[in-house]
Order: C-alpha cells, then sequence, then structure tokens
C-alpha cells in the first residue's frame, strides 16, 4: 500500500512573513492528517520554511540545474537544496518545460542531477489541451516517462515520485475528471511496469491541477491517485490541510 503525499508548491509567490505566518497555520493542523505532507517554496524561502517545519514535513525546491556546480547565474543547484533541509524537488513542471525552455532531455539530466545529490524528484509529465484533443496523451506521457528511464534507468524509480499535472488544468481552475486523472495515472503504472513490476507498484504518482478541497476527496479515491501536487490552494492554510485530510486510508 503507498502512503499518500500531497505537496504544496507555492510557485512564485510568499515573502519572510507570509511563509511563517503559512508555515505555522499549516503545522497547527497537522496532527490529524496521516498522509506525508511537503511544501516547496522558492528558493529564497527555504531556510525559513526548513528551519519551522521539522522532520514532520517534507521541504523541496521547485527546480534544480542539471550539472553540480559552475558558472550558471540565477540558478540553484541540488547540492544546495539537500544542504538547505530539502528532502525532495520539482522537476519538469510545465512552466519550466513551456517558460523556460526545458526539454525532456533536459528534465532527465535534472532528475539524475537530484538524485545524484541525495533528493527525491517528484517528475512533473503532462499533456497540452491541444496535445490531449489530438488524441496524444498517452504519446506525450510515454516519451516524458521514457526520457528519464533511459537516461537513469527503472530502478532511479525506486525513490522517485511522478506527478501527473495536464497542462490545461494547471492553475485554470479546470481540474480533469477523476476519470480522465485515473486513466492517465493507470497509463503511467502500467508503462513502468512493463520494466519493473515491483518498482510500478510502489511509485508514488500525484495528480496536479486545479485541486482543491472540494475535488480533492473524489480524485485521491481513484486507485492510482496517490496523492497531489497543489498550487493554489496551497497558499492557503486551511484549504491545504483540507486537501491534506481528503486523502485515502491507508495501511503501511
Ligand atoms: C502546480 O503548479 O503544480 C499546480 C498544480 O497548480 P494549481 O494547483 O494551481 O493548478
Amino acid at each position: 500500500m503507498r502512503r499518500p503525499l500531497v505537496v504544496g508548491n507555492w510557485k512564485m509567490h510568499g515573502t519572510q512573513a507570509s511563509a511563517r505566518a503559512l508555515v505555522n497555520a499549516v503545522l497547527a493542523g497537522i496532527s490529524g492528517v496521516s498522509a506525508d505532507v511537503g511544501m516547496c517554496p522558492p528558493f529564497a524561502l527555504i531556510p525559513v520554511v526548513a528551519d519551522l517545519v521539522g522532520p514532520r514535513v517534507w521541504v523541496g525546491g521547485q527546480d534544480l540545474h542539471e550539472q553540480e556546480a559552475g558558472a550558471f547565474t540565477g540558478e540553484t543547484s541540488g547540492v544546495l537544496l539537500k544542504d538547505l533541509g530539502c528532502r525532495c524537488v520539482i522537476v519538469g513542471h510545465s512552466e519550466r518545460r513551456t517558460l523556460y525552455g526545458d526539454t525532456d532531455t533536459r528534465v532527465a539530466e535534472k532528475f539524475r542531477r537530484a538524485q545524484a545529490c541525495g533528493l527525491t524528484p517528484i517528475l512533473c509529465v503532462g499533456e497540452t489541451l491541444s496535445e490531449r484533443e489530438a488524441g496524444s496523451t498517452e504519446g506525450v506521457i510515454a516519451r516524458q516517462l521514457d526520457a528519464v528511464v533511459d537516461c537513469s534507468g527503472i530502478g532511479a524509480f525506486a525513490d522517485a515520485i511522478v506527478a501527473y499535472e495536464p497542462v490545461w488544468a494547471i492553475g485554470t481552475g479546470r481540474n480533469a475528471s477523476a476519470r480522465q486523472a485515473q486513466l492517465v495515472h493507470g497509463f503511467i503504472r502500467g508503462r513502468l511496469a512493463r520494466r519493473d513490476a515491483g518498482i510500478a507498484d510502489r511509485l508514488r504518482i500525484l495528480y496536479g491541477g486545479s485541486v482543491k478541497a472540494a475535488n480533492a476527496g473524489e480524485l485521491f479515491a481513484e486507485p492510482d491517485i496517490d496523492g497531489g501536487l497543489i498550487g493554489g490552494a496551497s497558499l492557503k492554510a486551511d484549504e491545504f490541510l483540507a486537501i491534506c485530510g481528503a486523502v485515502r486510508a491507508w495501511t503501511s
């Protein structure tokens, strides 16, 4: 049985004061939450968050550079994220793919670098609306997954998270239906199971895209949806806690 995981992606939001208030409000309500919980603040807020949360909450980066170190002005290394107390890092978020030119190859290199630094990568995959309408959802997801498997091997997925995030659902208020999401999650697990059934079975696959308290329970009830990657709703403590509380019951 896979333990559910809910991770907040704060994107480029927050100040030290608002981060402290948000973390403290989440911590005040987290005792009844059975899921693993994570927060990915903007880079500069990682020390603020890491200092407050303790071991109960995973802290993560929103991205990292694929090289260990070097002349890459403005970038952040996996080594530094680890040093700051991060446990995980998002790679391949659609905003990085579309706005910052992260190709499948570069995402695969970031995934490999994250693991080399002792970070658990949260690999985002997902199709655009036009790709879905053209019937190429599975082809796109397969291409994005295979790039990582080809680079790091299927064994790397023993310590990784996958997040299915349909691009058309991110920040739009229009989530995938539970059935639409489950079909893709099942496809992801099945594709990885062809390489290693045990690893695929243990892999946590999160859904992301306009998750809120009102739709989380229905999504998380699906057998292959093991939690969520939450954008906008992770910035409101009550909403985020309600989403965390909507995960399905699990036994270790
Ligand atoms: C995200 O940014 O990963 C995301 C899922 O955003 P939202 O929940 O706001 O759609």
